[in-house]
């Protein structure tokens, strides 16, 4: 038995996992974080888990926190049973490469902010450990990022930006307003980048507003930027637990 935890800003998804995914808990970030090494292990014990994945939006090397640059803790673990702390962004593009049955995915996550997971023959892909920071990848400008940087993606891109400027994430997706945006065209313009540098099967958007975005759109407006001779899946994938599910492949692994 596999217990897959997604630490989000908000909420905390945990997932079990024994040949197929059940949802068994979803507790508010802010009121469990403190308590979570306590609350996990007393899932373990009450399902009989033998390992436990968790994703977390980090820049996660050798299963330690170097930054959050969304989040503003750095939970601890001493559970009783192995587990394995990755990017929630690795986690995402896991199960979205499991999901869709394909080996070579980019995966794009965009919520608060903008994470990247890179599935290479079926395994992620993560260099010394950061690999995928599409977020932060420097677009222009001298717009502060939350990693500290400037003119990154995520400052232009995603909730958070989006927030600090009056503007309603979803609204603008629900209204397609979201596509006239020059701040679309930065993202559209890095993934494309991104696709020739990876040349993946699929590129899978997932997280609260990246899973909302019309594929179709993002096709073209990925296509544009593209040598006819990339032509990736454009897909997006909607699913609350894509990153606790991920999870739990991850530590099967
Ligand atoms: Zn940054």
């Amino acid at each position: 038995m596999i217990l897959g935890v997604d630490i989000g800003g908000t909420n905390i998804d945990v997932v079990l996992y024994d040949g197929k995914f059940v949802h068994i808990a979803t507790y508010p970030t802010q009121s469990t974080i403190t308590r979570l090494n306590d609350v996990l292990k007393e899932l373990v014990d009450e399902y009989k888990v033998d390992a436990v994945g968790i994703g977390f939006a980090g820049w996660i090397r050798e299963n330690k926190i170097l930054k959050a640059p969304n989040v503003n803790f750095k939970p601890d673990f001493d559970l009783n049973v192995p587990y394995k702390l990755d990017n929630d962004a690795n986690c995402f593009a896991l199960y979205a490469s499991h999901h869709f049955k394909l080996s070579n995915v980019l995966g794009i996550t965009i919520g608060t902010g903008i994470g990247s997971g890179i599935i290479v023959d079926g395994k992620v892909y993560r260099g010394m450990g950061l690999a995928g920071e599409i977020g932060h990848w420097f677009v222009g400008g001298d717009d502060v990022c939350t990693c500290g940087g400037k003119g990154h993606l995520e400052c232009y891109f995603g909730g958070w930006s989006f927030k600090k400027r009056g503007l309603n994430a979803i609204e603008l997706v629900e209204s397609g307003e979201v596509y006239e945006l020059e701040d679309f065209e930065k993202l559209c313009i890095c993934v494309a980048n991104a696709i020739t540098l990876l040349d993946p099967e699929a590129v899978v958007f997932g997280g609260r507003i990246g899973g909302s975005l019309d594929e179709k759109i993002l096709r073209e407006r990925l296509y544009r930027h593209l040598m006819p001779e990339f032509r990736p899946k454009i897909k997006t994938l909607k699913d609350p637990l894509a990153v606790a599910k991920g999870a739990c492949l991850m530590v099967m692994k």
